[in-house]
């Protein structure tokens, strides 16, 4: 049993939605979007609706601490008073819900962008109220926003005698290249997310891997919308393997001493970040 009360509580953090029977209020949070960046005030709030046109045509979001939240891809974006810039250069500045929220906000305004036709029949797809979802009236098709999973594995070997745990960093031949990162991809339909990692792990550093198990999850933005990225640490099945590279995706793989990181590693908002800050703090303890 739980006491009665007079109105039910505000929702904390981010909450997904689609409610669009409620018209936006001008107190709503507001997330243009152009491309691939945002707007925010100049210092880097966000902006709210009623700082926008009043004609601007708004997609819901959900809610922040329980204030209502929407995207919009207003015209004449570059007008707008207010500072651009892409999802990374936000998220590593505001708080993480905010960061989350601004993913959202690119993933639904790219989605409905690139899902305006029926794959099937070609007619134009339809907004299904309440959902991030649009349906055929031609067809019936049911299109929903999809998400692409992606794994990231921390994996730990016993260091030699006496020494710390050690941890697998890898280097990619494209994209930030002196970054040190974990071993990462796709998963492919039709699979799960522990075979996911066993064959991504597999495939760009030909090891094996024991004692599987799920971290977390992080949306990321940057890697294109609608990526949910999930997170698991492993050890090594075989502690004396050596990783090998196969030098397109990857360009380096090495293990490093739990207490002798590098200094290049992933950036402090991504789950890669919160995977070796685990491994590394969990082995000390
Ligand atoms: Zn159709």
């Amino acid at each position: 049993m739980t006491d009665p009360t007079p109105a039910a509580p505000r929702p904390a953090g981010f909450v997904p939605g689609a409610d669009r029977s409620v018209a936006p209020a001008p107190a709503d949070l507001a997330l243009p979007v152009a491309g691939k960046r945002l707007l925010t005030a100049a210092d880097g709030t966000a902006l709210r609706v009623g700082d926008l046109p009043a004609d601007t045509d708004w997609i819901p979001l959900g809610s922040l601490d329980g204030v209502p939240a929407w995207a919009a891809e207003p015209a004449g974006a570059q007008e707008l008073p207010g500072r651009w810039r892409g999802w990374a250069s936000l998220a590593a500045e505001v708080p993480e819900p905010l960061a989350t929220l601004a993913g959202r906000a690119l993933t639904v305004v790219t989605w409905r962008r690139t899902h305006r036709w029926c794959g099937a029949c070609r007619a134009e797809l339809v907004d299904v109220p309440g959902e991030s979802a649009r349906r055929c009236p031609g067809c019936d098709l049911y299109v929903p926003l999809r998400l692409s999973a992606a794994v990231l594995v921390a994996i730990t070997r016993p260091g030699p005698a006496g020494r710390p745990d050690e941890l697998l960093l890898v280097r990619h031949s494209y994209g930030p290249t002196g970054l040190w990162a974990l071993v990462a991809g796709f998963v492919e339909g039709g699979e799960t997310l522990e075979a996911a990692a066993h064959r991504e792990v597999g495939e760009e550093v030909g090891l094996a891997l024991d004692r599987l198990t799920y971290f977390g999850s992080q949306p990321w933005a940057m890697s294109g919308p609608g990526v949910l990225l999930t997170g698991f640490t492993a050890t090594a099945a075989d502690p004396a393997a050596e990783p090998v590279v196969d030098g397109r995706e990857l360009a380096e793989a090495r293990w490093f001493p739990l207490d002798g990181l590098p200094a290049e590693l992933p950036p402090a908002y991504s789950i890669s970040r919160w995977l070796i800050d685990a491994t590394a703090t969990g082995a000390r303890r």
